[in-house]
């Protein structure tokens, strides 16, 4: 299944884990719509020639839903009774950590043997240096800014332009460099509204004509990109201020190599796992080979933010 907020690359990871399926003479079943499907009993047999066409993808075929039922000890019953009903014996659950948090309460329940696959454009789970989606969402990111920086240079404006990340800033943090910010605003790190201003002040001073503000959803100072504008505005009035919301674009689109890559592998790794008899792990990157972590342990820490890369874009910004 796929679960919560959906992400470039699931389907790439739907695909490995049915044709892993396959390779190892394992039946195969896709549940819609996440928990919601589980609790529906909205299941779908699925074979290798079932999932043709669609690493390159975006979105889930499997579709993703939230489901307030399954919180509920009621919901999880009625999902325990249609696993059992179609001779279920263990489930892949593609998405974040509400997803993985749920999956935990349902083994722990039911002892139903559940691996989970990071899927989510945030990158804010722990156990994996990258999950499904965040590479793609990364270079959509990339690319509307690099957009927004020819209109900025050809009118002399300064962009505040705000990325997805409401507790989590590594797409803001490498979007940012990646695109040449002149500021980049992030939840971990409250890098103050007067240094940003000074700095500013200064890429004006050495002759810089138009700036771009990069400022993930959740940024430290509690402002939003509009109040953060609007205080710009007030304090340097010699600047013509724009913001653009990139949203939802970020979480669309064909996936990366890397994600396609990444899904691919973390697919396989599951059904291994599986086979092996293991349960409540997660799949993960790290150091470029493929790790399994508890899905406890998974769901309890974000991954920190590199301080190197923080230095670099400050170094970047002189
Ligand atoms: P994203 O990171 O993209 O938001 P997510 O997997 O974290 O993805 P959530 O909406 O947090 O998305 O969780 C997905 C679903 O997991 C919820 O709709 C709910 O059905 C289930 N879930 C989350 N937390 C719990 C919980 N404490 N108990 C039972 N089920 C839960």
């Amino acid at each position: 299944m796929t679960s919560g907020g959906d992400a470039p690359g699931m389907n790439a990871a739907i695909r490995s884990v049915v044709r892993a399926c396959a390779y190892y003479r394992v039946s195969c079943v896709g549940i819609y719509r996440g928990y919601e499907g589980l609790i529906e009993g909205d299941f779908i047999e699925l074979t290798a020639r079932s999932v043709n066409n669609i690493i390159n993808k975006g979105g889930t075929v499997l579709k993703s839903a939230r489901s307030q039922e399954f919180r509920t000890k009621e919901g999880r019953a009625k999902a325990f009774e249609h696993l059992q009903e179609n001779e279920i014996e263990a489930m892949v659950v593609i998405g974040g950590d509400g997803s993985f948090t749920g999956a935990v309460i349902f083994n722990e329940e039911y002892n139903f043997p559940i691996i989970g696959i990071p899927g989510t454009i945030d990158n804010d789970i722990f156990g994996t240096s990258h999950t499904l989606g965040y590479d793609t969402a990364l270079n959509t990111a990339v690319e509307a800014i690099d957009k927004i920086r020819d209109t900025a240079s050809s009118h002399n404006r300064l962009f505040f332009v705000e990325v997805m990340g409401r507790d989590a800033g590594f797409i803001a943090l490498n979007a940012g460099v990646g695109a040449g910010a002149e500021e980049i605003l992030i939840p971990e790190e409250d890098l103050g509204l007067d240094r940003m201003l000074e700095s500013l002040k200064k890429s004006r001073r050495t002759g810089k004509s138009s700036s771009i503000v990069v400022v993930a959803e959740g940024d430290k100072s509690g402002k939003n990109v509009y109040e953060l504008a609007q205080y710009v505005e007030e304090n340097l009035p010699e600047y013509d201020v724009r913001v653009s919301v990139l949203g939802h674009m970020q979480r669309g689109g064909s996936p990366s190599c890397f994600d396609r890559v990444l899904a691919s592998r973390l697919g396989v790794k599951s059904v291994e796992l599986l086979l092996d008899g293991k349960t409540n792990l997660m799949v993960g990157l790290k150091d470029n080979e493929v790790i399994s972590t508890s899905i406890a342990e998974a769901i309890k820490g974000g991954h920190s933010i590199n301080q190197e890369l923080l230095r670099v874009s400050d170094i970047m910004t002189t």
